[in-house]
């Protein structure tokens, strides 16, 4: 294939990749953009393959096989709820995969076509220790946020005296690291920036507490994005340096939008030590309450207070995602509105363990998209609503986020549940959410708690309503 017809078709697939981003910010258009993703990425598969510089294709081929057969595994497998631990977990292979590029690079410069061992031109040096380096700092990263998220270690923040002056007197010695590297072209030095990279990112999320996994997800997604745009450079690779540019910069607004819903700066968030894994989450009932009371009802009660309402909003969270309860909980729902009852959704922006967690679960019990809104839809909307349904959310609907302070939380803007005329929780017990902080609510005269699991608990509403 010439080199122009494949530039051409390059364009194409990049093209597709934009559409495929475009596409998937609404739910309704999710799909074609999907499509376009698939097409892009085929269209981009197949110009490689094309290429005069492919040199075996028994090696891809069983890499294709291997990697396939994993990803096929892993895709049949994997719980929804799961999904952010395995995202960190593929963000790490992109950020290792920058390395070795950088070091196969670095070790046969000519493969590559970018000079000679010893006299690798200046400007490829340069991609080579920015690639690195990121991909580096992507790589342990991205295995700190795996092992917090899947719980090997505690999602606490692990904070020491000295650690930002400890983070950036590393940052800097990185720099004149890369500066010698280029000057000297150094094997020494080219080692000394992996091992630089790697504790930089290791470093970099230990202090970053489980409350704000959202934002270093997407920030590792951002990274491993700018990784990709490094290999290619190395490789001259117009179609990474695109793709590379998109990821990486989607994926730093992403971590801006989610940093604006939690009402912090991304400095704060970086510099760590913010919220904690709840150890009384797993506490089971009656956790954290003390002596004071708790006013808990059945089901049945649940169907009477929804039925006579006139107007109900329902708050998902992520105890509905570990129940599945969204089918039972859309045909709750049905039921409601045959009744004549004005029932609609609202999605805070980091309800769930993933950003969208809410959308895909209602899309997928085809919940009508317009039913489904945004805090900043919806929130006003609370004062004149007669029942808030919140199932299986916590946090974001805490007003310590609002009023406390000391609260880890505090800033966040949460759904204002508390402002409906009644409140009914849909949760197992007592015990906190993710970020590990008691909530105000489930004391309030006008809250009613209902114990017992998402789903059962949807299904023996509709039971009781039918
Ligand atoms: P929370 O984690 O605050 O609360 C979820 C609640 O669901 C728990 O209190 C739990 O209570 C209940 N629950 C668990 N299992 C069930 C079940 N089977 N049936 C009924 N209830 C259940 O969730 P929210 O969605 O309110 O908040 C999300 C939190 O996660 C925020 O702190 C956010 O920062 C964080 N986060 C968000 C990510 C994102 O991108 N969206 C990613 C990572 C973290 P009980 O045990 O009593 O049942």
């Amino acid at each position: 294939m010439s080199e122009s017809l494949s530039a051409l078709l390059y364009l194409v697939a990049s093209i597709c990749f934009i559409m495929a981003l475009r596409g998937l910010s609404s739910p309704e258009t999710a799909r074609a953009g999907n499509v376009y993703g698939i097409a892009g990425m085929a269209i981009a598969i197949l110009t490689t393959l094309s290429t005069p510089q492919v040199v075996s294709y028994w090696l891809i081929i069983v890499g294709v096989i291997i990697g396939g057969a994993i990803g096929t595994y892993i895709s049949q497998r994997i719980h929804m709820t799961a999904l952010p631990q395995l995202v960190a977990a593929f963000h790490s292979l992109v950020g290792l995969s920058a390395v070795c590029v950088a070091a196969a690079a670095f070790a046969d410069p000519q493969a590559y076509g970018i000079g000679i061992k010893g006299a690798i031109y200046a400007e490829s040096l340069v991609e080579m220790a920015i690639g690195l380096t990121i991909g580096a700092i992507t790589f342990t990263g991205a295995v700190v946020a795996f092992a917090k998220l899947q719980g090997l270690v505690s999602g606490r923040p692990l904070v020491f005296p000295g650690q930002h002056i400890l983070n950036a007197g590393i940052a800097i010695v990185i720099v004149l690291v890369i500066l010698a590297f280029v000057a000297s072209e150094a094997a020494t030095a080219f080692w000394l920036l992996t091992a630089l990279a790697l504790a930089f990112g290791f470093l970099l999320i230990v202090p970053i507490g489980g409350a704000d996994m959202p934002v270093v997800i997407s920030m590792l997604n951002s990274y491993s994005g700018w990784a990709a745009c490094g290999i290619g450079f190395t490789l001259s690779n117009s179609l990474l340096i695109i793709t590379g540019g998109l990821v990486g910069s989607s994926g730093a607004i992403l971590s801006y939008i989610m940093c604006k819903g939690m009402n912090r700066s991304i400095v704060n968030v970086i510099l760590g030590g913010f919220g904690g894994e709840s150890e009384a989450a797993g506490a089971g009932a009656g956790a954290g309450h003390g002596d004071r009371m708790v006013k808990s009802g059945s089901a049945e009660d649940a169907a009477f207070i929804l039925k006579n309402a006139g107007s109900v909003i329902v708050v998902p969270g992520y105890g509905m995602a570990v129940a599945q309860a969204q089918h039972a909980l859309r045909e709750m729902a049905d039921i409601l509105k045959k009744d004549g009852v004005n029932v609609r959704y609202a999605i805070h922006p980091v309800a769930g363990r993933m950003p969208g967690h809410m959308n895909v679960l209602l899309a997928e019990a085809n919940v009508p998209y317009d039913e489904v809104l945004e805090l900043d839809e919806i929130n006003r909307d609370f004062p004149s609503t007669d029942v808030a349904f919140v199932i299986g959310a916590n946090d974001v609907t805490n007003p310590a986020a609002k009023t406390d302070r000391s609260s880890p939380i505090y800033g966040m803007p949460i759904l204002d549940v508390e402002r409906a005329k009644t409140v009914l929780f849909v949760k197992r017990s007592m015990a906190s959410g993710y970020a590990g902080v008691e909530n105000e609510l489930f004391y309030r005269d006008n809250t009613m708690m209902l114990f017992g699991d998402a789903k059962k608990m949807c299904e023996e509403i509709v039971k009781a309503l039918e």
